[in-house]
Order: structure tokens, then sequence, then C-alpha cells
């Protein structure tokens, strides 16, 4: 049986290069946890996160924040392997109304965006009091239609990338970093 070490070791040998380090992340997730709870004081916001690939984030972001606050879960589909098929499909529902909730959006990546528009455009009829998206990567020159995220961790070129969640076909999500694949 391998050691969690020595597998580890093996994921890595398909990784070209690491874009951001898992020092990197830790560093940026406790700012922005000191942002948003700096702009939420007392509002005790609804993070969703929208699984799978935002898990870790949100576990480490919601560590690094200060203030109350509450946890919901959204599923949604648009990915088979490296490539977005453009059409956005909800797999799981929040399991709390968010009425008269500041909300804020915990997403892994910003690509297109089509699945925050998607997702924006459901949550808004849900009349929340606020809605805002914290997300920890974007590529912006990916975008077909407009998304603006409040918080960003990192903005990152057009490189498909894995790892802290973010996975290709279910696989790389347990990499401590964020990474670009060989070919
Ligand atoms: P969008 O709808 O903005 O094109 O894409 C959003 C979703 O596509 C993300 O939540 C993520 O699941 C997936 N995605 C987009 N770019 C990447 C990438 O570079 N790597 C991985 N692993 N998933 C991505």
């Amino acid at each position: 049986m391998l050691s969690a070490r020595t597998a580890q070791e093996k994921i890595n040998i398909n990784i070209k290069k690491v874009l951001v380090s898992e020092e990197q992340i830790r560093a940026r997730v406790k700012e922005l946890g000191e942002q948003i709870s700096r702009d939420y004081a007392n509002k005790n916001p609804v993070l969703i996160g929208i699984l799978k690939g935002s898990v870790f984030f949100l576990s480490d972001l919601m560590r690094a924040l200060s203030i109350d606050c509450c946890i919901d879960f959204m599923s949604l589909a648009s990915y088979s392997g490296e490539k977005s098929n453009g059409i956005v499909r909800l797999l799981l529902d929040l399991r709390e109304t968010i009425e008269g909730r500041d909300v804020i959006i915990v997403e892994d990546i910003v690509d297109t965006g089509l699945t925050l528009s998607y997702l924006e455009n459901i949550l808004k009829t849900r009349n929340p009091r606020s809605l805002e998206i914290c997300s920890l990567l974007d590529k912006p020159e990916c975008r077909k239609i407009s998304v603006k995220a409040k918080y960003v961790g990192f903005t990152i070129p057009n490189e498909f990338v894995v790892g802290y969640g973010l996975d290709l076909n279910e696989k790389y999500r347990n990499l401590p970093y964020i990474g670009v694949l060989k070919k």
C-alpha cells in the first residue's frame, strides 16, 4: 500500500507547474476572511458553497471569518473533462430560505461566467437582502457573460487548473495548491 506522502508525489508527476502555492492560498484566504468580516459585521451572512470545487476554499474561508455566519450548499453542472458544454443544470438546491438574508456565493473559479450568472438569476428571485460573489480564482479572458465577483482570491491566465478542490474528472482535488496539468 502507498503511504500518503508517496500517493501525493505520484499525483505531482502530472503537474507541469504550480500556479498558486499552498502558502499563497493560506495568506490570501486570511485577507479575504478579514475583509468579509469587516464588510459583514453584525449581518450573519449565509455562505453558499458551490459543490464540489469550493469545498476546501469554503471551509478555510469560514474559519478565517471572525463573525457569525451560516453555511449552505448548491451543486451545478456544466463541465465534462476540460470543456464546459455551456448548459448549466441545477443538481442540488439550498436547504434553507435566503429571503432577507445577506448571501455570499462561494465559488472555486469564474471562467465563462455562465454558471454564476445562472445562479445569480435563480437566487435573486428568492429576495435575499444582498447577494455577492466570492471566488478563489478568476479567469477574466474566458468570460462569455458579465459576472462581477466582489471578492477574488487570484486572477489567473486562461489555463485549465486543478487542486485545492478543483478537479479533472474527479482527480486532483486533494492537491494543496493550484496547478496546471501536463498535456
Ligand atoms: P463557468 O460557468 O464560469 O465557465 O465555469 C464555472 C465552473 O467550471 C467552475 O465552478 C468549475 O467547476 C469549472 N471550471 C472552469 N474553469 C476551470 C478550470 O480551469 N479548472 C477546473 N478544474 N474547473 C474549471
